[in-house]
């Protein structure tokens, strides 16, 4: 169809040419000593571009980054589109065989490594040179490597002869970037971390990234001039979005390496931070912080979590210290976060353990998504609306993925009637809330019912002793499937015994919940992604043996 003559397609990169304007002199990303404005941000930004395509990088190139959160991979999320190509930022948890499939499968022109990250990029690389001679003469050849040395104190290391501000320096501040012709064109490439299967490309459309981003800004009301602390790292689908959200805020990125206690709380006392992302695992580490690392909050903070089930009692314990919590779900395909859990005047009358419990609760649609449902995928139709019957959440939109990279069956296999089908086992309440309860491939099914590992699992993190919990099936002779809970036990409790967990639940659930087994773990198997390996336990719950 022909487009009308004011057709302008949706990218995210107008948010940095607009904070290059409207929000010149305000301060756009701060690392430690370092300040920049936004004016000089843009600057940086079309220089990085300039350099790139001085350096051949075209229109749909991959460009991969191994970075913790530090100004380099922020400016690379405008700087690479700008020149026409692809950001590929990769999880600086992955192990060097991992770096390396990516690197071959996304067929990376350009490789910016952090100095920290030497020692690992160089091993990914050495294997990639092994795997490339096993491949036919001209197929991929070894990606460019520019090393980013620290912005702040820089130490000097370095692999090949590039380094990051060699190429700001160079670069053209005029350069105006590449024009996008096509709304539908690749902005970003993620993979996913691979919980429950192998890591995939999932590939973002710059109007995807638009439609997500302004979504999650409206959804958590992030007004102007945020000050945003960078916990998250920007490698989980692109910061949740908020790289480019905050600079359609005019916002601070408050860029740190790390994501210790101390280093989190002293960035939100020295910054005043408004605003921060985080898995609910993070709500540990601040919470059982050491006074001497811990500041007072002098204001409101903000909290977006999400990426696993934040259990109720956490979110109680987060209000109480004085963060304000919002509960999101997503996933890699989603663009990040599908679905918030908008909150309603009319419950801030509950009290707080029933505030929480409607707050862990996944919730309704961003803005921009077309529409949310949980359905039997057998018969396409859609559970009841009473919080009980599980199906598996569909999500349908522009925001959703375009596909896998080079994987025309998997892409196939994702979608059914243009729903995506999300391997989240979850139900609707009657307020039109969704609740997850499970993947699909961690339900547990115990005598033909459904037990939900979340449910289980939220009960054993209100016990005072328990720092994390994990729930999966064990194989059962009578039952067929039975629970099977791992714990690791907070450091001043180790007193505790199985017996007292076995009979705290016994108190707290229904007969048929109560796991089979308790076993104390010192900590858990955990994915790049700092999610628990549900796979391994479920292996070492099978070895058990049940009469
Ligand atoms: P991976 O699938 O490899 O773990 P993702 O980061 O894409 O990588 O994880 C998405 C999954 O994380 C979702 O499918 C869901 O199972 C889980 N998840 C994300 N957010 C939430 C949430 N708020 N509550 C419960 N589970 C969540």
């Amino acid at each position: 169809a022909k487009c009308p003559a004011n057709y302008v397609p949706l990218t995210p990169l107008t948010f940095i040419k607009r904070a290059s304007k409207v929000y010149s002199n305000r301060i756009s990303v701060v690392y430690a000593g370092v300040r920049f404005t936004w004016r000089q941000t843009y600057q940086r930004c079309c220089r990085l571009a300039s350099s790139l395509r001085s350096l051949n990088i075209v229109k749909n190139d991959v460009v991969s980054v191994l970075a913790p959160n530090v100004p380099a991979l922020y400016e690379m999320h405008f700087a690479v589109p700008m020149a026409g190509a692809v950001l590929n930022a990769i999880n600086t948890r992955l192990d060097a065989k991992n770096i390396a499939t990516i690197l071959h499968h996304s067929e990376a022109k350009v490789f910016f490594i952090d100095y920290q990250y030497v020692p690992l990029a160089s091993e990914a690389l050495r294997l990639l040179v092994a795997e490339l001679e096993h491949t036919a003469a001209g197929q991929y050849a070894m990606p460019l490597v520019i090393v980013i040395d620290d912005i702040d104190k820089p130490t000097g290391v370095r692999l090949g002869k590039l380094e990051y501000e060699q190429l700001i320096h160079h670069g053209n501040p005029r350069y105006v970037g590449e024009e996008i012709e096509n709304e539908w064109d690749s902005i970003a490439l993620n993979y996913t971390s691979g919980t429950t299967s192998a890591p995939k490309g999932v590939v973002y459309s710059h109007r995807g990234a638009f439609l997500s981003t302004m979504s999650l800004i409206q959804g958590w009301e992030m007004s102007t001039e945020p000050v945003y602390l960078w916990s998250l790292p920007m490698f989980h689908c692109n910061g949740w979005t908020f790289t480019w959200g905050v600079a359609a805020r005019g916002g601070t990125n408050v860029c740190i390496r790390n994501t210790s206690a101390s280093e989190m709380y002293d960035a939100i006392s020295r910054h005043n931070v408004t605003h921060m992302c985080c898995a609910p695992i993070v709500f540990n580490i601040l919470l059982e912080a050491k006074p001497q690392e811990r500041r007072e909050l002098t204001s409101k903070v903000n909290i977006l979590t999400g990426g696993a089930p934040p259990p109720p009692a956490l979110l109680e314990k987060m209000e109480k210290l004085g963060f304000s919590v919002m509960h999101a779900y997503g996933l890699t395909e989603a663009t990040g976060p599908a679905l918030v859990c908008e909150w309603q005047t009319k419950w801030n009358q509950l009290p707080q353990d029933q505030q929480a419990k409607l707050k862990s609760r996944q919730g309704v649609g961003i803005l921009t998504l077309s529409d949310v449902d949980v359905k039997i995928k057998e018969t396409m139709e859609s559970v009841p609306r009473d919080g009980k019957t599980m199906g598996e959440i569909v999500l349908r939109g522009s925001s959703i993925m375009k596909g896998y990279l080079k994987d025309e069956k998997e892409t196939a296999k994702a979608f059914h009637k243009g729903w995506f089908f999300t391997g989240d086992v979850g139900v609707i309440h009657s307020d039109g809330y969704l609740e997850i309860k499970d993947r699909s491939k961690d339900v547990i099914i115990s005598g033909g019912e459904n037990i939900s590992s979340v449910e289980l699992e939220s009960v054993l993190f209100r016990h005072p002793s328990i720092l994390e919990a994990a729930v999966v099936a064990m194989p059962h002779p009578r039952w067929g499937e039975s629970p099977c809970a791992f714990v690791v036990l907070k450091m001043a409790a180790e007193d505790v015994t199985k017996e007292e967990i076995l009979v705290y639940c016994q108190k707290n659930m229904p007969k048929f919940m109560v796991p089979k087994k308790v076993e104390f773990l010192k900590e858990f198997p955990k994915t790049g992604t700092g999610k628990v390996q549900k796979v391994e336990l479920r292996k070492m719950a099978a070895s058990y043996q049940i009469s």
